[in-house]
């Protein structure tokens, strides 16, 4: 039986297993995946603390290895469910059930898409789906947000503190997010609104230059630098719905203590409810739940 068995190995259950490891404990991290999980999808990463630019999937490659340098072991494995069965747990998966004394769920979230054509190639390229993440590359440069709601708002007002102009485009007749977000928006000069409009296709090889806009059955070909999609977030936490309280947008309902109401269950990262969601957060959470889950361990 494994001490603590983690669910995801993105940064936060990476680093979980290596804050376990460390100290003492028996470790088995499982990814259904992709090792290193969402950020391997990003071809710069320039805002973690002490690594001026590195690609995501370096960044990914190296915390697996220092994971398992440090003793923890990695399979590749879907887990469908986890119950408790008496004071341990038995964790399901297509294949063989695994046993656990500690459980952490580090099953992350990820980014709705457009669903269009080229739009995995053009990660990187023009397409973004975090401001936060890749505005940067965007100074001085014209970009359109796709969608209304609050994550769009917020993220055209980061964008339009630096982008020559900001396009937000909303498939709705009006936005759906705050008033005083809007209210921000429509007081800068460099910011416009289309509404009823969606986005039909990205033009421009590999490198995105421009998308073509459809409104009343009407199309037209709008140039961009780049696009900063914020259609919403799918956490991946519907497996686990019955041991740990979700949200109403699906993430875990808890805070940054990273422990749960049921005993030896944690969780950490993107898949937890939160304010702000970036590697540095994902790894702060991975070493909250494992220090927490071996402080569990230890009393029973
Ligand atoms: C294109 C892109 C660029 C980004 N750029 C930056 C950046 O520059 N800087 C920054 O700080 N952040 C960036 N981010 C955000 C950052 O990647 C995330 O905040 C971080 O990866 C969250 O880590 P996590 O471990 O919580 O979740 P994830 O990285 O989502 O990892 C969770 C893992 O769990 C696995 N999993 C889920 N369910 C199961 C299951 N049932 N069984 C087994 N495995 C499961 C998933 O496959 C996944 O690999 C970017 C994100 C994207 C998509």
């Amino acid at each position: 039986m494994t001490d603590i068995l983690i669910v995801g190995a993105g940064p936060a259950g990476l680093t979980a297993a290596l804050y376990a490891c460390r100290a003492g404990k028996s470790v088995l991290v499982l990814e259904k995946e992709t090792f290193g999980g969402q950020i391997t999808h990003s071809p710069k990463v320039e805002n973690y603390p002490g690594i001026a630019q590195m690609s995501g999937t370096l960044f990914a490659d190296q915390l697996l290895e220092q994971a398992l340098a440090q003793g923890a072991e990695v399979e590749m494995e879907t887990v469908t469910a986890v119950r408790r069965d008496g004071d341990t747990f038995v964790v399901q998966t297509e294949g063989e059930p695994y046993r656990a004394k500690a459980v952490v769920l580090a099953t992350g979230s990820h980014h709705r898409q457009l669903g269009l054509e080229g739009e995995n190639e053009l990660v990187g390229e023009g397409v973004s789906y975090c401001a936060v993440c890749d505005g940067a590359f965007y100074q001085g440069k014209n970009v359109a947000v796709i969608g209304g709601g609050n994550t769009a708002l917020q993220e055209a007002v980061l964008l339009s503190e630096s982008c020559a102009h900001v396009t937000l485009v909303q498939n709705l007749p009006v936005f759906t997010g705050e008033e005083k977000l809007l209210e921000i928006l429509r007081a800068r000069d460099n910011v416009s609104f289309i509404t009823g409009t969606v986005v039909k296709a990205l033009r421009g090889g590999d490198q995105l230059r421009s998308i073509v806009l459809e409104s009343d059955g009407e199309t037209t070909d709008f140039p961009v630098d780049g696009i900063f999609v914020a259609i919403g977030q799918e956490p991946e936490n519907e497996p686990f719905r019955d041991l740990v309280p979700l949200t109403e947008q699906g993430y875990f309902d808890v805070d940054e203590s990273c422990v749960t109401d049921m005993p030896g269950v944690f969780v950490a990262g993107d898949c937890r409810r939160k304010g702000v969601r970036q590697i540095t957060t994902a790894t702060a959470d991975g070493a909250a739940a494992a220090i927490a889950a071996c402080r569990y361990i230890d009393s029973i």
